[in-house]
């Protein structure tokens, strides 16, 4: 049995949204700018896609944006804000982002912005007084992400999206972990991004929100389409597939959400009674329901994926491999672990489609990997 524990990377595709696939792109192929009545066809199924998805998030429907991934969500916002406000040069963000925010704010930062890195606890958690003290009148927005995709941590984005507010600076949200998995005030935001193929829709498709008061330059210039901010012909099929991920996710989401977390939790109790001296990082506070970060003793992360990839398991190490050398995940040792300790840390992320017997089976063959290493190192 092949057991897939890498959620927080991609999750399958929900079998209902794989049965309609075919039917969906027959019927909607026409251009939705054209004035055909195919065309309006599909217009209209972007439409209801996008109100589908704003009655969930409390949004209005011009405040909701489609991309092709989180990726571009990140940079239209990131990128857009610095060319619509050119007289602010200064941004803060958590040293915990994921590469898709940090690396347009460090090309931001070659051309000439100040950032600022907010600090971190032990816990992952950000230092609310020291973010007061970083943002001024030259700040442009500050950006923090709401649930870690290497450790789940949940940031109080609300508290955050305050301080933002009274401070009148941009508050900007990658909440592409905790989407559909826990509430989002938008009373603070000004704009979030999304992934669909975190929420079992396919890859290839995301969005971001903008607050309708704020203005953004747009990344891609060209034909207008949403709205202007984001030209180039949309992908309407999978438009409608990431509307229907958010109306199967909201379908009892208290229950899937509850069973995400009866299952990460039997891992880890499992987990550490076969192996009692590893670290499960920031238990104590509040994580998303399906992240599980461990730090085992002795053996190296990439050894501990390698090894279970060949008992048929899935994970992933949250340490880069660039030219065969690992590189300690920026996120960990902004926690302040260890080099060596971020090269031992190895994460197991949960999907609505994990069997709770595939919790079991998946702890007695780490074990068995674990050991064998173990004895090696
Ligand atoms: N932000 C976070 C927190 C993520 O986990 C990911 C995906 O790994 C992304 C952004 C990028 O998402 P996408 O693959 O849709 O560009």
């Amino acid at each position: 049995m092949k057991i897939y524990l890498d959620n927080a990377a991609t999750t399958k595709i929900f079998p209902e949204i794989l049965k309609e696939m075919t039917g969906v792109f027959e019927e909607y192929y026409a251009n939705p700018n054209a004035i055909y009545s195919d065309a309006q066809k599909s217009r209209n199924l972007i439409e209801e896609s996008r109100r589908l998805i704003t009655d969930f998030v409390g949004s209005e429907s011009e405040e909701i944006f489609f991309t092709s991934c989180a990726t571009e969500s990140n940079n239209t916002i990131i990128r857009g804000l610095a060319e619509q406000f050119p007289q602010k040069n200064e941004v803060v963000i958590s040293p915990i982002e994921h590469k898709s925010v940090l690396n347009p704010v460090k090309f931001l930062q070659r051309k000439g912005f100040k950032v600022k890195f907010l600090k971190i606890d032990k816990n992952g958690l950000i230092d609310i007084d020291d973010l007061k003290n970083k943002i001024n009148s030259k700040t442009l927005f500050v950006g923090v992400i709401h649930g870690n995709n290497e450790t789940g941590v949940i940031q109080d984005i609300e508290k955050i999206g305050k301080i933002c507010k009274e401070k009148e600076v941009y508050f900007f949200s990658d909440v592409v972990q905790t989407f559909c998995k826990e509430k989002i005030n938008l009373d603070y935001l000004d704009f979030f991004s999304v992934s669909g193929h975190k929420i079992n829709a396919p890859k290839g498709i995301g969005l971001f929100y903008k607050n309708k008061d704020t203005q953004i330059v747009p990344l891609l210039f060209g034909g207008g389409q949403e709205k202007g901010l984001r030209s180039g012909t949309e992908n309407v099929a999978f438009i409608k597939f990431l509307a229907d991920a958010v109306k199967i996710w909201n379908e009892n989401n208290q229950q899937k959400i509850s069973y995400l977390k009866e299952i990460r939790d039997e891992f880890e109790n499992q987990l550490q009674k076969e192996i009692p001296e590893i670290e499960i990082i920031s238990k104590s506070v509040s994580r998303v329901p399906n992240i599980s970060a461990v730090i085992f003793p002795k053996v190296d992360a990439q050894s501990m994926v390698i090894g279970l990839n060949s008992e048929n398991v899935m994970v992933s190490s949250g340490s880069a491999c660039s030219s065969g050398t690992p590189t300690p995940s920026h996120v960990l040792l902004s926690y302040g672990y260890s080099e060596k300790e971020t090269l031992r840390y190895v994460r197991f992320s949960f999907g609505l489609m994990n069997k709770k017997e595939e919790i079991y089976e998946s702890v007695k063959r780490i074990k068995t990997v674990f050991d064998k290493l173990y004895n090696f190192f």
